[in-house]
């Protein structure tokens, strides 16, 4: 017997797809998003055997479909809201969350227990990468704890057991190119292990991007087609500053990832910025990168404090609140791009 919705349908409700169609392997909780997104309530709730269907999953879906939206974050997360009705005209209606035909019939009866598994898995078991930044992190990852080996054997499992409704993999946290695991999950994807696997996206540093890995991971690198660079600066000092990385080979590589775009290798090309006091003067010449570049999108997200840094420290990077002394030097400089529809800024200006 499939779990129903306790309450009729109002058509006016509007939807969020991600629960329907997304999973993220890291936690053993059921994080169709980023985990940060839903509020302390959520995370308290029992999970279940299965993620995927289990007894979180279920009531964040059960309570979404009568519009209720008070176990997320909806100031910190974005994703756009749809009626079923919308949903059902356009099923990819967000292209990271497609609905199939199956979910959206469960959808409409209040089914909240669904056919079939997620369309789109983001792997972010793994948190080693080549960088420490402070965004992310206090100090290099290069090996991992027993716990996470865990979390990867379970991440594995998982994805063995979703690999027929699998469409779209995302690989970020660690870094794709670094990280041994990730390397060996990217290149053994294959059409007979994932029959219905369409494309990977990566959110990667850049550093290691390059022809000669592409080349080293295929043939599952084939696969990739959505590619997104955290960069966090618009020029050389900045990028020693805010990642600690070689700006001549990330402008090399992006060089390379542009052509390749052009060329239709990839669908899309995205650059990314995560704005604090230490980078956001160097914003005019990241976007003037980007332009060059012809990036299909340029993110500039908030400053969220991850314990790399102490509290007075964080507080005096956060530019991006309103209350920060330097928010209006922030926004004069945004301010001209503010329509630009090649620009995204996660943050109030
Ligand atoms: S509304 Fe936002 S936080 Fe809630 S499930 Fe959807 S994406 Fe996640």
């Amino acid at each position: 017997m499939k779990s129903r919705s306790e309450t009729a349908r109002d058509p006016a409700i509007k939807i969020c797809p991600y629960p329907f169609a997304r999973m993220t392997t890291k936690f053993d909780l059921f994080t169709p998003c980023c985990a940060d997104w839903f509020s302390e309530a959520y995370h308290f709730l029992e999970v279940g055997d299965d993620p995927w269907n289990g007894t979180q999953a279920q009531e964040l879906r059960r309570r979404i479909l009568q519009g209720d939206y008070r176990l997320c974050n909806r100031q910190t997360c974005n994703v756009p809201l749809a009626t079923l009705e919308e949903l059902k005209a356009s099923p990819a209606y967000i292209a990271e969350a497609v609905l199939s035909r199956e979910v959206l019939a469960a959808m409409e009866a209040g089914q909240v227990e669904l056919p079939g598994g997620p369309s789109v898995i983001s792997v972010t078991a793994d948190p080693r990468c080549n960088l420490k930044c402070p965004s992310c992190r206090a100090d290099h990852i290069h090996t991992v704890t027993p716990d996470e080996e865990k979390g990867l054997e379970k991440t594995e499992a998982f994805l063995r057991n979703h690999r027929e409704s699998v469409r779209l993999l995302k690989f970020g946290n660690g870094e794709v190119f670094f990280s041994p695991w990730l390397r060996r999950m990217l290149k053994g994807l294959s059409s007979e292990v994932y029959p219905h696997l369409e494309a990977v996206s990566i959110l990667s540093n850049g550093l290691l991007a390059d022809e000669h890995n592409f080349k080293l991971l295929e043939p599952g690198s084939k696969y990739i087609k959505r590619v997104n660079i955290s960069v966090d600066a618009g020029n050389a000092p900045t990028y020693r500053k805010t990642r600690g990385g070689d700006w001549e080979r990330l402008l090399k590589n992006l060089g390379w990832l542009a052509q390749q775009r052009r060329a239709g290798r990839f669908e899309w090309l995205a650059l990314y910025f995560v704005t604090r006091k230490d980078n956001f003067e160097s914003i005019p010449e990241f976007i003037e990168l980007g332009r060059e570049l012809g990036v299909d999108m340029a993110y500039f997200s908030a400053f969220f404090d991850r314990g790399s840094m102490s509290d007075g420290e964080y507080r005096e990077q956060t530019v991006h609140l309103p209350l920060h002394p330097l928010h209006g030097r922030l926004a004069e400089i945004c301010g001209p791009y503010r329509t630009d529809q090649k620009l995204l800024f996660r943050f109030p200006l």
